[in-house]
């Protein structure tokens, strides 16, 4: 819990890994999973006299990501040597960009809310955030200290990821409290799987987060020493992170101690950050313009024709949901988690004229479905078409709520359509008079105590009647017809 005398002053700085198929300055691929050290060459391992080629495809979903986070796109942008020595970055230094940005002074808004007890986060408002900027750079190499035979004595380095393409996406420091932290993050990601821009994969380190955050009290204007926070490999550790580090300044702070200005990692089995070796932390990247690449210039039209290339973003198309199909914040919230989702909830309320019922089989059945199997939507075995005609036969009164279950499960199970398995199975509803009609008689000769009871005027078993009906039929019967003629014949007897 925060005191209520101080507030935590939180900014992010997130980093995305392009999905283009080769790396930033060179040919090499960009394939996760490649024996170590294989996707290599002479540029990305920076040996004398290589000379980097920058990959336009990483400018163009870099460009498109500026523009989706509303910054303002700069025509002229300089790329940079960020020098620092590690055993992973072989050139010594990163190509990154410093004081000419890809892009620059950009805002997002977010629905962010709160989480309650039981995990669950309600209570969402709106609110906007600042980008401060968001520029280009080459990734390093991977150390790896644990997990290989002699990882006792030795570290291992991997330089498969170096020079792959990243963005990093830096905010302001707008954020005042760990869920406002983890709902922009979450935002971020959305966004960028929306874009087609960076596979959004934390475990395979597609995407990363630092989090800058400082104590101060509340209503003061000055910014209180910050500490960085490093190691954040899920949005959960971040919000625990976060969460920890107020405690523990708000605790220094409160006991007349002072922060000290440091790199700390996050610990998830300890639950705690803990402090970084000094020796690592001294930075000073002595930046300076990057002799091997001109500076980037990008063609007015060029930018042009990439925003009109750019689909409808998460955070309208969740506005538009709620307008459109009536939805609660919730539901639209979880229909355009994904772009494919949204796609495939709107292929099947289109064909089947029915939102409520395609957003109920979507978020409930075939939710399920596809939790249990491990697949995406894009993956269902069930095609939107397919959905759509069931619902059609629900509401045609074709078949019962009831029996659609069934045909769900056996459509999820081998992938056939409705009308097929319907017939296959023998389950559409009997609404035949005749057949019915012979079927009321044999349940009425069977059950002649209750007849006499309702033609006593005990109508009440009536239910009962119709009960026995639905259950000879496996529950096939038309209910409307049923009653109709039960009513007839017991009149009628
Ligand atoms: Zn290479």
């Amino acid at each position: 819990m925060v005191s209520m005398e101080f507030e935590p002053v939180i900014g992010l700085e997130v980093h995305a890994q392009l999905v283009t198929r080769s790396k930033l300055f060179c040919g090499c691929s960009t394939e996760f999973g490649a024996p170590p050290n294989s996707n290599t060459c002479p540029v990305c391992l920076g040996l004398p006299g290589a000379l980097p080629v920058l990959n336009r495809k990483a400018v163009a979903m870099a460009v498109k990501a500026a523009m989706a986070l509303g910054c303002r796109i700069n025509a002229v942008s300089v790329f940079a040597r960020k020098n620092y020595f590690y055993p992973d970055l072989p050139k010594g230094y990163q190509i990154s960009q410093f004081d000419r940005p890809l892009g620059e002074s950009g805002s997002v808004t977010v629905l962010s809310g709160e989480r309650s007890d039981s995990g669950k986060i309600g209570n969402r408002q709106e609110k906007i955030f600042g980008i401060t900027r968001l520029h280009l750079e080459d990734d390093a190499g991977k150390s790896i200290h644990e997990g290989l035979p002699d990882s006792g004595s030795k570290s291992y380095v991997n330089l498969n990821r170096t020079g792959v393409p990243l963005i990093e996406i830096v905010s302001e420091p707008d954020f005042r409290s760990s869920q406002e932290a983890y709902d922009y993050v979450t935002h971020l990601r959305k966004t960028l799987l929306y874009l087609g821009v960076c596979d959004g994969n934390m475990e395979e380190g597609s995407l990363r987060c630092d989090a800058n955050i400082s104590i101060r009290p509340k209503g003061s204007e000055t910014f209180g020493t910050r500490v960085e926070i490093k190691n954040l490999n899920s949005f959960r550790f971040l919000q625990r992170a976060l969460d920890y580090e107020i405690e523990r300044q708000v605790d220094v702070l409160s006991q007349g101690g002072g922060i000290v200005q440091e790199t700390r990692l996050w610990d998830e089995a300890e639950g705690r950050t803990l402090p970084m070796r000094s020796k690592e932390e001294a930075h000073d990247y002595r930046y300076f313009p990057e002799p091997d690449l001109l500076p980037l210039k990008l063609d007015p039209a060029w930018i042009e024709r990439l925003r009109r290339e750019l689909l409808e973003l998460p955070g309208p198309k969740m506005k538009r949901f709620i307008e459109q199909y009536g939805f609660s914040v919730e539901d639209a919230l979880l229909l355009t988690g994904t772009a494919e989702l949204a796609a495939y909830f709107e292929k099947c309320a289109g064909a089947s004229g029915n939102a409520r019922a395609s957003a109920n089989w979507i978020m409930g059945d075939l939710a399920y479905v596809l939790r249990n199997s491990g697949k995406g939507i894009q993956d269902s075995p069930i095609p939107p078409g397919n959905l759509a005609a069931l619902i059609g036969k629900i509401d045609s009164g074709e078949i019962s709520g009831k029996i659609a279950k069934t045909v769900f499960e056996e459509m999820a199970r081998t992938g056939g359509n409705p009308a097929e398995i319907i017939q296959r199975m023998g389950l559409a509803q009997v609404s035949d008079e005749t057949s019915l009609g012979a079927l009321i008689d044999g349940i009425l000769a069977a059950n002649a105590k209750q007849v006499a009871e309702y033609r006593s005027g005990k109508t009440r078993v009536l239910g009962f009647l119709v009960g026995q009906i639905m259950k000879e039929t496996r529950g096939q019967a038309n209910p409307q017809v049923v009653n109709e003629l039960l009513q007839k014949k017991l009149a009628g007897g």
